[in-house]
C-alpha cells in the first residue's frame, strides 16, 4: 500500500469510547485531564458521551450507543480521516455482543494510523504527549494510488 500524509491540527479530534465495565475508569481519566481536553472535539459512543457530559463540563459530539451502531460511526469518520485519535477501553475480561463491531474499529483505527490508547496508562501517555499540542503530519494510505492500481 502506498502511503500519503495528512496534518493533524493543533486542536484535535478525539473518539473516546468505554465498555460498560471500564466507563468509571474513563470517567475518571476524563476527569483528571479534563483542562486538556477542553480545547478539542470530542467525540464518543452513546452511553459513554452521555454519561461523560453529565459527569463533565466537557462538549460531547455523541453518536448512537457503541452496540447499536455507534462503533460503526467512529469507524467511518475514522476513514474519512476525521478523528486524529482514540482513547478506547475495552474491556479485556468480557464478551460483548458487538465483538464485531469493536474488531471492526480496532482494525480500521490501524488502517487509518490512528492513534489509540487502551487503558488509563497509554491514555495518560498520549494525552500528555507534546504532540497533543502541535500541528502534526501522519502517514496514511494513498487512495487515489491504491484506485489508480486497482483501475488503472
Ligand atoms: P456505549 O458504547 O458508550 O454506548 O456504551 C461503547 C461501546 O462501543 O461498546
Amino acid at each position: 500500500m502506498q502511503v500519503t500524509t495528512r496534518t493533524m491540527n493543533k486542536s484535535k479530534h478525539i473518539a473516546l469510547v468505554a465498555h460498560d465495565n471500564c466507563k468509571q475508569d474513563l470517567l475518571r481519566w476524563v476527569k483528571e485531564f479534563e483542562d486538556k481536553l477542553e480545547g478539542h472535539t470530542l467525540y464518543a459512543t452513546g452511553t459513554t458521551g452521555h454519561l461523560l457530559s453529565k459527569e463533565t463540563s466537557l462538549k460531547i459530539n455523541c453518536m448512537i450507543s457503541g452496540p447499536m451502531g455507534g462503533d460503526q460511526q467512529l469507524g467511518a469518520l475514522i476513514s474519512e480521516s476525521k478523528i486524529d485519535m482514540m482513547i478506547f477501553f475495552w474491556d479485556p475480561l468480557n464478551a460483548v455482543p458487538h465483538d464485531p463491531d469493536v474488531k471492526a474499529l480496532l482494525r480500521i483505527s490501524a488502517v487509518w494510523n490512528v492513534p489509540v490508547a487502551t487503558n488509563r496508562a497509554s491514555a495518560k501517555f498520549m494525552i500528555t504527549s507534546p504532540l497533543l499540542a502541535e500541528e502534526i503530519s501522519i502517514e496514511i494510505p494513498d487512495y487515489d494510488a491504491y484506485l489508480a492500481e486497482r483501475i488503472g
